[in-house]
């Protein structure tokens, strides 16, 4: 009996497989049995045995109904002319959890074994539950963590994403004055063509087929205008992500068309080497423009800063070996100094008087969201190299 009441403490923490081994051991050796057998649960569901100087043959051989009502007394054979006196004890109120104690003695159980036997069997019963209300309370606690870490993901993406158009809004706010005149200029020549027109269809008589020709023209440059304020619009509408399989080479004209203006104001000459049949990737393609705008705009800020020399823009795309798209940006600008080439990453960093500091962090998040990498290395002699890897898509190509 003492021995039986330290059962809860060695129990807990324990498993119901556990719980069972000991508990068919300390029958074994607590009351005079040959053998004792534990089930715990359906069989079906999960058997958990204990054997203890026992005939493996006894569960098979003895017809369950034998032993499987509660409490029920019964003789069997283990081995030819060895008869055993069994008696089972419901663990708990779970159907076909069950102790057997077998023994040689024809009166067994005696009252006292068998209150030793329903003693040891409730302690058992009490460790089990407690250890499936932990279970239940440890996997109640992580689903909880879990949807806690996601939910605190969640958060950090949308953050993210916040700040990310924040930062497009503010770089499309620094090319308002070339997109303008992006935009102007189309309109001029609309307004030239339908002067034109109106001349002609005046003259007697009207050349009809220069009045086509005029409003063909008039109607391309319409177009060209709608294109470029298409594009702010994208690039400014806070849309949701999106993973299409996009071609960057593409993606990339855009972005030189938009920054055309600011280039050409700062007399930068940008050249563009753009390698064909690149692998196509996977991504938000307003958010991979960002990144280009961001670099591109770095790098004529630098290069306006230059006084001497030419102010030369490349942009280069090529495949890597390994398949990947690799995207480059160079400038021959005043380069970075170590330190900057140390932080430029870091959000907050600039050495602008306006600066935010936030553009290359936000560039190195995207380009990492996409699973791909973003460095930059400081040219020799002078100027910068922003680079960048995206994983290609195997076999297709654009
Ligand atoms: P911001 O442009 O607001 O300063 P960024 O994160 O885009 O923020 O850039 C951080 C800093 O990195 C810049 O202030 C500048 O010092 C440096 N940098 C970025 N691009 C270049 C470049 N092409 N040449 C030289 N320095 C650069």
């Amino acid at each position: 009996m003492v021995a039986l009441s330290t059962l809860p403490m060695i129990w807990i923490g324990a498993n119901p497989e556990q719980i069972a081994n000991s508990l068919a051991q300390l029958i074994v050796s607590v009351v005079d049995v040959e053998f004792a057998w534990v089930t715990m649960g359906e069989p079906a569901v999960n058997v958990l045995q204990a054997h203890k100087r026992a005939d493996a043959q006894f569960a098979p051989r003895t017809p369950k109904s034998d032993w499987a009502k509660p409490n029920a007394r019964f003789a069997t054979e283990v081995q030819p002319q060895r008869k055993m006196y069994g008696v089972s004890v419901p663990i708990g109120r779970e159907p076909g959890s069950v102790l057997v104690a077998l023994c040689g003695r024809s009166e067994f159980p005696t009252e006292l074994e068998h209150l030793l036997l329903r003693v040891a069997v409730n302690q058992a019963a009490v460790a089990v539950q407690q250890w499936r209300t932990e279970q239940s309370l440890r996997s109640e606690m992580e689903r909880r963590e879990a949807l806690e870490a996601r939910e605190r993901e969640q958060r950090q993406r949308e953050m993210q994403r916040e700040l990310a158009h924040a930062n497009r809004v503010a770089t499309m706010g620094q090319l308002t004055a070339s997109i303008a005149h992006e935009v102007k200029q189309p309109i001029a020549a609309t307004v030239v063509g339908a002067m034109a027109a109106q001349r002609i269809v005046s003259a007697k008589p009207a050349d009809l087929d220069q009045v086509r020709r005029v409003l063909d023209e008039i109607e391309k440059a319409g177009r060209r205008a709608g294109d470029v304020i298409d594009r702010i619009r994208a690039l400014i509408k806070k849309e949701p992500l999106r993973k299409d399989q996009l071609e960057i080479n593409g993606a990339i004209r855009e972005v030189l068309e938009l920054t055309r203006g600011k280039a050409a104001t700062n007399d930068v000459s940008v050249q563009a080497k753009l390698a064909d049949e690149l692998p196509l990737v996977e991504g938000d393609r307003v958010e991979l423009q960002q990144v280009m705008l961001n670099l591109i705009i770095n790098a004529i800020e630098a290069l306006s800063e230059t006084s001497e020399g030419s102010r030369e823009l490349l942009i280069g795309t090529a495949k890597t070996e390994s398949g990947d798209v690799f995207v480059a940006v160079q400038d021959s600008g005043p380069g970075l100094s170590p330190v900057t080439l140390e932080h430029v990453f870091d959000a907050f960093y600039t050495t602008k008087p306006s600066g935010m500091g936030m553009g290359l962090s936000i560039c190195r998040s995207i380009i990492e969201a996409h699973g791909g990498r973003l460095w930059a290395s400081a040219n020799v002699p002078n100027g910068a190299t922003f680079q960048f890897t995206l994983p290609g898509l195997p076999y297709i190509t654009s």
